[in-house]
């Protein structure tokens, strides 16, 4: 039933609207673009709402693609509204009180709390992350590298499953040396994603000295999600001489990735031995017990009491992801707040099975069809038939790439799954997404979304 009280609070109308949405959009879009909007205020005057979203890309894939379904969702609830304006959030997880940032595309996230600098999030410390035996051993390397900046294991690569950690871990080591060497060391943290973009708009602008100079110009450099790097010819081989030239001059690297260096298939022969001729830690699943001590650490950081009970069945049920033991934790307390105060443990299990996904180990065809389909909400049929829907062509043609990049299928076998289709269509299609990622970034923002997606899922 929907309540049409006006003395909803702002919360609860956003919660009954993406209880809607949710039903109405695939899962993986869902998770993308609006779990992590927020309503912010409304206009009693004007009927006009505020939507904050958590960057500029998502605020614009909501406005163009849900707009209509954001505010007939939005109206069922609330007859008064009339009008829907999206802005970019600095932080989406606790500030009720959001500034507003500008309409650049380059301003997102947690921004402003983000040292423009290193680019790093001061709450990301080592002092609250958890050790166990499941990432002792990277814990070790990187306070090795603390106290022996360029010395001693270079570069660190950090590799585990998503939501263990990494980066967690690698950011905290940015802030901790910065904190430990105040100015004398310069320290950058990039994610894979944005150094793909600054390469690609420095070719672009012809500014790639300037890029250059960005990138060679400090001590430690701190490079997240690695995994996304291989496979594009010109960021590849910018990511190796800057690598060589930090390497050689004894400057620290630490990289993180979601799997080892040999099973990145795209990445070049030379990176990867680079990447082994230094210190390689995983990071694997916490046991029982250090899933508990992370909860009562989220917890406490947040200034909640949550019964010891509660904490245990989570840590019981939630075993391969510490950010889904975080997400369920959240949404527990949200319950608890806003819904109904006395959960019972069923009720909690029924929300932790709700939330948690399944994990497997390996990626395969029908997964990265999947995870296209679902990002364009078509069917997966649609990609593997032999039509010629114009809505289709691009999905397709994205999956062919992907097929390719993830799992070096040859392209006569990509051809074969999909539709029959002969092997020159497949390369044309593989190339001209090649082309589309290293010129247009937004373009080269939805692979990476779907990427993350399909091994989210797998
Ligand atoms: P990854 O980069 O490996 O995907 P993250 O570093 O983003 O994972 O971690 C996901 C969430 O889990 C973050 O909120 C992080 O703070 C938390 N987390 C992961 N491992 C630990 C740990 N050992 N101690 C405390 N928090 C952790
Ligand atoms: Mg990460």
């Amino acid at each position: 039933m929907i309540n049409k009280n006006n003395n909803m609070d702002l919360k609860e109308i956003w919660q009954t609207v993406l209880g809607e949405i949710e039903l109405q959009i695939s899962r993986p879009n869902f998770l993308t673009w609006l779990k992590e909007s927020q309503l912010i205020e409304k206009n009693e005057k004007d009927g006009s709402v505020l939507v904050g979203l958590p960057n500029q890309f998502a605020k614009e894939w909501v406005k163009n693609r849900y707009h209509k379904l954001v505010l007939s969702s939005l109206r069922q609830i609330d007859g008064s509204i009339r009008h829907v304006d999206y802005v970019v959030l600095n932080n989406q997880k606790k500030n009720l009180n959001p500034a507003i940032t500008q309409d650049s595309p380059q301003q997102s996230l947690i921004e402003l709390k983000i040292d423009p600098k290193t680019n790093l999030n001061p709450n990301y410390r080592l002092d609250n992350f958890v050790v166990g035996s499941s990432n002792e051993l990277a814990f070790a390397a990187i306070n090795a590298v603390i106290k022996d900046i360029g010395q001693k294991y270079n570069p660190l690569f950090i590799y585990g499953g998503v939501g263990l950690g990494k980066t967690h871990l690698i950011q905290a080591a940015g802030n901790k040396i910065v904190e430990d060497y105040k100015n004398k060391v310069r320290v950058l943290y990039v994610s894979s994603e944005k150094f793909i973009s600054d390469v690609i708009t420095g070719v672009r602008n012809k500014r790639m000295e300037d890029v250059k100079q960005k990138y060679r110009n400090i001590d430690v450099l701190i490079i997240d999600d690695i995994q996304f790097i291989g496979g594009k010819p010109t960021t590849e081989l910018e990511f190796f001489y800057t690598f060589n030239a930090l390497y050689e001059n004894q400057k620290q690297i630490i990289i993180s990735s979601d799997r080892p260096p040999a099973a990145i298939p795209t990445l070049e022969e030379r990176l990867r031995s680079r990447f082994e001729g230094g210190m390689i830690a995983d990071i694997g699943y916490p046991d029982y017990e250090m899933r508990l001590a992370i909860l009562k650490t989220k917890a406490q950081q947040k200034g909640w009491i949550v019964d010891e009970k509660i904490l245990e069945l989570i840590a019981v049920k939630v075993q391969k992801n510490v950010r889904e033991l975080e997400g369920v934790l959240n949404k527990i307390v949200f319950y608890q707040q806003y819904k109904d105060k006395n959960l019972d443990l069923k009720k909690i299990e029924d929300i932790i099975n709700e939330t948690v996904q399944t994990m497997s180990k390996n990626v395969t065809a029908n997964d990265i069809i999947k995870a296209v389909s679902d990002f364009f909400e078509i069917s997966p049929n649609d990609i593997i038939a032999r039509n010629r829907k114009q809505n289709v062509v691009e999905p397709r043609q994205i999956t062919m790439y992907l097929l390719r990049e993830i799992l070096k299928m040859s392209y006569p076998n990509i051809g074969e799954k999909l539709g029959k289709r002969d092997h020159t269509t497949v390369i044309h299609a593989c190339e001209k997404i090649n082309n589309e990622i290293t010129t247009n970034p937004t373009f080269n923002q939805k692979i990476i979304l779907i990427k993350e997606q399909i091994f989210k899922n797998s």
